[in-house]
C-alpha cells in the first residue's frame, strides 16, 4: 500500500480547520484535511451560520409587527420553525456545496473518515471504504467540541435535544418548549424560539451572560429588549432529573417542584472533542478541562502537532479559531511569530438585540493600570437607526486617559456584528481613534455612531490632541 505524503494534515474542517487548509494551501503547502462527520463542523452545520439564519427571520417577525406605522399593512406575520428549519437547511447545504468545491479547486486533499494519530507523523483515516494511512510533517488538531449535559441528564431524540440534535434531526412536534442556559447559546435561543412562534420556559442558573465580559450597561439593554418581548428567565432552577414517559417532558429541580413541555433544548455548555484521536501515541496532552495543552502561538507538546479552536478552549467561538488558524499558518511559513491574543478577536451575542465586544473591558483596563475614559454615542438620535425603527442600544468606547490608546469597546444594537470590524480592523491601538475619526464615512450609517463616540472622548476626556493631532 502507498502512503501519501503531506506537508501540513488538518483533523476536522469546522471555521479553525477549514481556513487553515485554505491559507496552507495558498500559501503552496501541500495540505490534507479529515473530517468524520459533515463537512463545515458545528459552525457550519449546528452552529453560527443556521443560528443567524434564524436570527435574522427573527428579527424580521418582531418588526413585523411594527410594519402598520411604517405604512406596510395586511395580516399578521407569525413564525414556523419547522419551516425555518427547512430554510437555513438549504442554506447551510449551499454554503458547504462552495466550502468543499473551493477547497478541491485549491488542490487541498479531502479524506472522509476519523483521523486517527498512529504516531506524530502517521494518521490513520477509518473511513466507509476502509483505512487509509497517510504520513505528515506537520498536523493541526481542529476537532472541535461537542456538546456538555447537567450530570445524571441523557439526551433523548425528539424530547430532550442539544442545538447538535435540534440542526441534525429537525424541530420536534409541539410549540411548549423548556430552554435550559443562560449562556451565549441561550441567551440567543430564548429570543429565537419566541420569535420562530415557541412558548418558552427559559431555566437559568446564574442570570444571563453573566459569565461574559460585556458592561452593566449591554447587559441591561439586552435584558430591557428581552422582557419588552415578555421573555425573562427563571434563575435558580437547578435540573436534578427529566422524565420523558408519554407525551411530553417534566424537568424537575432538586426541591421535586417541575416544569412540564413539549420538549427541551439543552444549552448547557461544550467541551473539547478529542474522543478517539490517539493522542496517547503522541506526547500531546490535555489540561484539566480536557483542552488540547498548548503555547500561546498554539504549539503542543509534540512537536509538529499544533492545536487551534474550541479543541483549545476555553473561548469557544468561530471567531477565535479562524484567528488560530491564521496564527499557526503564518507562524509555520514565516520567520517572525505570531502570539494569540483573544482580547483583539471580537465577540458576539445575536438576541433581542446584538451585542458586540472587542479589547479590555473596565476592570480589566484598570488592573493592567490605566486609566480608562469612557467615549459614548447611542442610536437613539442616528438618522439610520431612526430611518429603521431601530434605535435600541449604543456605542462604547475605552481609552487610555493619558495616551488616547484604543483599550476595547462595545457595540450594542442592529448591525453590531458589521460594525466591530471597524475596531478590530482599526490596527495600531495608539493611533486607532485618530483613524476612525479621520475614516470618510458613508452618511447617515450606524458606523457613525463610531466617529461621535470617538468625539465624546475629545470633548470630555480632552483628549483633542491624541485624535486630532497637535494644532500648528
Ligand atoms: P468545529 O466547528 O467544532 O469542527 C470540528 C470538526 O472536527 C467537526 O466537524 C468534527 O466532526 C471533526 N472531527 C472531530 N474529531 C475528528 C477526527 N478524529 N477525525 C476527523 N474529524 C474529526 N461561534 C461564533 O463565532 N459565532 C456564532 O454566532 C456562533 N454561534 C453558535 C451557535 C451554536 C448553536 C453553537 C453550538 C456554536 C456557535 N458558535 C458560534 C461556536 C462555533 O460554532 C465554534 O466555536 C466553532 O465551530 C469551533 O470551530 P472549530 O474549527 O474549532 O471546530
Amino acid at each position: 500500500m502507498s502512503t501519501s505524503n503531506y506537508d501540513i494534515t488538518i483533523i476536522g474542517s469546522g471555521p479553525g480547520g477549514y481556513r487553515a487548509a485554505v491559507l496552507a494551501t495558498l500559501r503552496g503547502k501541500k495540505a490534507a484535511i479529515i473530517e468524520k462527520q459533515t463537512w463545515g463542523g458545528t459552525c457550519l452545520n449546528r452552529g453560527c451560520v443556521p443560528k443567524k439564519d434564524w436570527h435574522e427571520t427573527a428579527k424580521w417577525i418582531e418588526q413585523s409587527r411594527h410594519f402598520e406605522k411604517r405604512g406596510v399593512v395586511g395580516s399578521a406575520l407569525t413564525g414556523d420553525m419547522a419551516q425555518a428549519w427547512r430554510h437555513q437547511h438549504q442554506v447551510v447545504e449551499t454554503v458547504r456545496t462552495s466550502y468543499v468545491d473551493y477547497l478541491k479547486r485549491l488542490g487541498v486533499h479531502l479524506y472522509n473518515g476519523t483521523g486517527r494519530f498512529l504516531d506524530p507523523q502517521r494518521i490513520q483515516i477509518q473511513g466507509a471504504e476502509g483505512l487509509t494511512e497517510i504520513h505528515t510533517e506537520t498536523t493541526i488538531i481542529a476537532t472541535g467540541s461537542a456538546p456538555s449535559l447537567p450530570a445524571g441528564i441523557a439526551a433523548v431524540p425528539g424530547k430532550v435535544l442539544t442545538s447538535d440534535m435540534l440542526y441534525d434531526d429537525g424541530v420536534p412536534s409541539g410549540d411548549r418548549v423548556i430552554l435550559v442556559g443562560g449562556g451565549v447559546i441561550g441567551t440567543e435561543f430564548a429570543y429565537i424560539f419566541t420569535q420562530l412562534g415557541k412558548q418558552v420556559e427559559w431555566l437559568v442558573h446564574s442570570p444571563s451572560l453573566a459569565h461574559t465580559q460585556y458592561s452593566p450597561q449591554a447587559k441591561d439593554a439586552l435584558k430591557a429588549a428581552l422582557a419588552a418581548l415578555n421573555i425573562h428567565p427563571q434563575a435558580g432552577f437547578k435540573i436534578a432529573r427529566i422524565e420523558t414517559a408519554g407525551d411530553g417532558v417534566k424537568i424537575f429541580n432538586d426541591q421535586g417542584e417541575s416544569v412540564q413541555s413539549d420538549w427541551v433544548l439543552l444549552a448547557t455548555g461544550r467541551h473539547a472533542f478529542t474522543e478517539g484521536l490517539g493522542l496517547e501515541n503522541t506526547g500531546v496532552t490535555l489540561d484539566d478541562r480536557g483542552f488540547v495543552r498548548t503555547n500561546t502561538m498554539l504549539e503542543t507538546e509534540e512537536p509538529g502537532i499544533y492545536a487551534i479552536g474550541d479543541a483549545v478552549g476555553p473561548i469557544m467561538n468561530a471567531n477565535q479559531a479562524l484567528s488560530d488558524a491564521q496564527i499557526v499558518i503564518h507562524n509555520l511559513l514565516s520567520k517572525e511569530k505570531q502570539e494569540r491574543d483573544p482580547l483583539w478577536v471580537p465577540e458576539l451575542v445575536y438576541s433581542a438585540v446584538e451585542l458586540a465586544r472587542i479589547g479590555m473591558d473596565d476592570e480589566a483596563a484598570e488592573d493592567q493600570g490605566f486609566e480608562p475614559a469612557v467615549g459614548f454615542a447611542a442610536f437613539e438620535t442616528s438618522p439610520r437607526a431612526l430611518g429603521q425603527d431601530d434605535s435600541t442600544g449604543f456605542v462604547r468606547l475605552l481609552a487610555d486617559m493619558d495616551s488616547g490608546e484604543l483599550l476595547g469597546g462595545e457595540i450594542v444594537g442592529r448591525d453590531a456584528g458589521e460594525l466591530i470590524h471597524l475596531l478590530a480592523s482599526s490596527g495600531d491601538r495608539d493611533e486607532a481613534l485618530r483613524k476612525i475619526v479621520e475614516t470618510r464615512v458613508n452618511h447617515p450609517s450606524r458606523a457613525e455612531e463610531l466617529v461621535n463616540a470617538t468625539e465624546t472622548l475629545a470633548a470630555r476626556w480632552g483628549l483633542e490632541e491624541q485624535i486630532f493631532g497637535t494644532t500648528d
